[in-house]
């Protein structure tokens, strides 16, 4: 069969939905990319409060293959360092590599959005928002959507999950083969926090770094944004926000443990953020196999979810596509090979960044603080 004439389903049109549906369209497939949420780029509310995510290496190689790379990287903003915040104020920077190598800083709705707009400028992908995937047989690529008022059903040669941590997908694979499946949530949550511009209007802390306050058992971070702001984070116990549950005891838990940060963001953001919304939770899946029969595969989030201490999930995801892309060059229209040779190649490498992502949080929170990891880097960057 041509490649034209293949259709394929991707379902969730978020950062690598919308990033895979480009790889594929360019093979010459007919795409239907579907997404459960409205279109957020008509809704102006959403742009409020910026979101950002770090862009790395793999993510930008991605970003290259469709030629969005250019696009992308002259709204972000790089990162050559962590910036450590010691308890007395005092600063220092750790390098992420040699001089000239950074990280940048994205937009996430920024970044879904040049995605989205991309995808919907190839002739061959038509976007589907409202439409949630219901079920899919992975025999014989049956799909069911249902919308608002209506249920669509489709059938498709390829059916492709990247509908994130909770994936339709993925259940519909568990229920059909001897999957292997683990989920585990960690005992931290996090909350995001904004940082205002400073009174001059650009940032009010050093630009070019991701800002960390370690303090062992949790930590505060912050990435820069391109209008002066900084989105803050912070990963704690659940145990420790259900502790702050008066003004006093968010202001002197700031003033106790983050008293530069207090001073920038000002007690009333602390106070109105920590006690006006709630800790998130984070959890890590690792899964296998990453593929049913000849239909179904699942990638990004959907397959390998990790908690972000590493920077690396949307990376991964955008880095399966390359590898997917990769396969359908080498095996051609033939999805019985590309499919589990995905698996073969993938299982492994996602599962070790899974558990990588978790180390990198006490190396983030804790191991920052120590000489030895400071000795480590210099000697690593020298
Ligand atoms: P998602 O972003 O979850 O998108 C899934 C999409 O599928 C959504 O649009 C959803 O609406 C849709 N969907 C779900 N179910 C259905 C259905 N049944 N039918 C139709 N559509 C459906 N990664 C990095 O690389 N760098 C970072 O700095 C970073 N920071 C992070 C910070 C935090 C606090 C968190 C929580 C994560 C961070 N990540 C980071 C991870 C990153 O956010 C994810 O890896 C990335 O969003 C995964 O993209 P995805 O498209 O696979 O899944």
């Amino acid at each position: 069969m041509e490649a034209e004439r293949k259709n394929v389903c991707i379902v969730g049109g978020g950062l690598v939905g919308s990033l895979c549906a480009c790889f594929i369209a360019k093979r010459g497939y007919k795409v239907d990319l579907f997404e459960m949420r409205q279109d957020f780029r008509a809704d102006a509310t959403v742009h409020g409060r910026s979101i950002n995510l770090a862009l790395s290496h793999r993510g930008l190689e991605a970003l290259e293959r469709v030629g969005l790379r250019e696009k992308v990287t002259k709204s972000g903003i790089p990162m050559h360092a962590r910036m450590i915040h010691s308890l007395d104020g005092k600063t220092r920077p750790i390098p992420y590599g040699r001089t000239g190598q950074f990280i940048m800083s994205v937009d996430r709705m920024g970044l879904n959005g040049v995605l989205l707009t991309e995808a919907e400028s190839q002739p061959n992908i038509t976007i589907h928002f409202g439409h949630k995937l219901v079920s899919c047989d992975p025999t014989t690529g049956e799909t069911v959507f249902s919308t608002d008022d209506s249920t669509v059903k489709r059938t498709y040669d390829l059916i492709v999950g990247c509908d994130g941590a909770f994936s339709a997908v993925r259940k519909s694979m568990m229920r059909h083969c001897r999957f292997d499946y683990e989920q585990r949530y960690i005992e931290h949550g996090y909350m995001e926090i904004a940082f205002p511009p400073s009174e001059s209007g650009g940032h009010c802390m050093a630009t070019n770094y991701l800002h960390i306050w370690p303090r062992n058992q949790f930590m505060l971070i912050a990435l820069p944004n391109l209008d002066g702001s900084f989105t803050g984070t912070m990963f704690m116990p659940f145990e420790l926000f259900d502790q702050l549950k008066s003004p006093e005891a968010v202001v002197k838990f700031y003033r106790d443990t983050f008293p530069d940060a207090l001073e920038l963001l000002g007690e009333k953001t602390v106070v109105d953020t920590i006690l006006s919304l709630k800790a998130l939770p984070l959890v890590s899946i690792r899964c296998q196999p990453y593929h049913l029969n000849d239909k179904m595969l699942i990638i990004g989030d959907a397959a390998h979810a990790m908690v972000p201490f590493y920077g690396q999930g949307m990376n991964c995801g955008f880095e399966d596509c390359i590898i997917l892309d990769d396969l359908m060059q080498q095996f051609g229209h033939d999805f019985g090979k590309v499919l589990p040779a995905f698996t073969n190649s993938r299982v492994e490498d996602a599962h070790a960044i899974v558990d990588l992502a978790l180390y990198n949080y006490i190396e983030m929170r804790q191991s920052v603080n120590s000489v030895t990891f400071l000795l480590r880097k210099k000697l690593d960057n020298a």
